[in-house]
């Protein structure tokens, strides 16, 4: 079984920044991801200006400029009665702009590859188990690989955490429905947020000719946002949507979990009691400011 300093699961941004910055350190890294990129994942594609530091550190600033995005100048709110709200960015070179996840997450795995780290897609963990020699013995479908540490980046229904019984308890159980839709015209560079009785919707031009239209709402009431969603931009019947899944959730043990440093860059969970014994599971993802 292949040995390496550091496993990550999930190839998404937390996983690859992690896995670029291990590689670079030196570090044999290994990064499992379940899917094949380039893929959209649902998400509002909005990225904070706090990010660009870690970008041009992974040197991807100039890359990420000079890709198809959105230049956002301001955001603003709608109120369920219609009342609008509209709040100005800062226009500046590093300012808010919005990029679909299939190009940003693609170019964040590929930096991690270029790098050194290796990159395995279609690998989806299943198992993660100690090794006599303390390691721990992480499975994909019938293969198996080991490794020192290892890193939980697979995102808000964490295997890694699920497995360690490290989740989080459930709060609020929403659910979100993403699609790419035609920019309608006059959209202007804001994004919206927009308040509704059963949920909110976010809005944000991606490109010259692209909206990204999010809709989150509660199990009960998803398909009447998506009702709203049709009317409001006149979409066909057919419109594609991808939908996050409800969280599915164990109980959770006494693990005392951590949040550290930034919050808009990572998040480690840390098993106290493995840690007493010298051992660490960290399982990191980036915070979201509107998840
Ligand atoms: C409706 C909505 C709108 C949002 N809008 C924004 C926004 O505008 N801006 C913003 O910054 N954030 C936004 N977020 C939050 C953002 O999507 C997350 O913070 C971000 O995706 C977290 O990144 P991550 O790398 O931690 O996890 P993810 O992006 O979820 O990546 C996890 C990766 O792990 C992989 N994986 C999962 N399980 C396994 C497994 N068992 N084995 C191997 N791989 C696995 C997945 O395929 C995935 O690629 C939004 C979220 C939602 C739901």
């Amino acid at each position: 079984m292949e040995t390496f300093d550091v496993a990550i699961v999930g190839g998404g941004p937390a996983g690859s920044t992690c896995a670029a910055f291990c590689a670079e350190a030196g570090l044999r890294t290994l990064v499992l991801e379940r899917e094949k990129f380039p893929r959209e994942k649902v998400c509002g594609d909005c990225i904070n200006p706090a990010s660009w530091p870690v970008l041009e550190k992974l040197e991807l600033a100039e890359q990420i400029r000079n890709r198809p995005h959105g230049v956002l100048d301001a955001v603003e709110f709608i109120a369920m009665g219609g009342q609008k709200l509209r709040a100005d960015l800062p226009r500046r070179d590093n300012g808010m702009i919005s990029v679909k996840r299939s190009l940003f997450d693609h170019l964040l795995l590929e930096r991690a590859r270029t790098v050194g780290a290796e990159i395995r897609e279609e690998a989806t963990v299943i198992a993660l188990d100690r090794t006599a020699a303390k390691n721990w013995k992480i499975d994909i479908v019938r293969e198996a690989f080991a490794a020192r540490i290892i890193v939980g980046a697979d995102g808000r229904n964490s295997t890694v955490a699920r497995l360690r019984n490290l989740l989080p308890r459930p709060e609020r159980e929403r659910v979100a429905l993403q699609a790419h839709i035609p920019l309608p015209r006059d959209f202007g560079d804001r994004i919206v947020l927009q308040f509704l009785p059963e949920g909110y919707s976010g809005q944000a031009p991606v490109n010259d000719s692209e909206l990204n239209l999010c809709l989150v709402g509660t199990p009960p009431t998803i398909s009447s946002l998506r009702n709203w969603a049709e009317r409001e931009f006149k979409l066909a019947a057919e419109q594609a949507w991808r939908k996050n899944h409800s969280r599915r959730r164990s109980p959770t043990c006494n693990t005392r979990i951590h949040s550290c440093s930034s919050r808009d860059v990572s998040r480690a969970i840390v098993d106290q009691s493995n840690r007493a014994r010298g051992r660490l599971i960290a399982a990191v993802r980036v915070a979201a400011p509107t998840s």
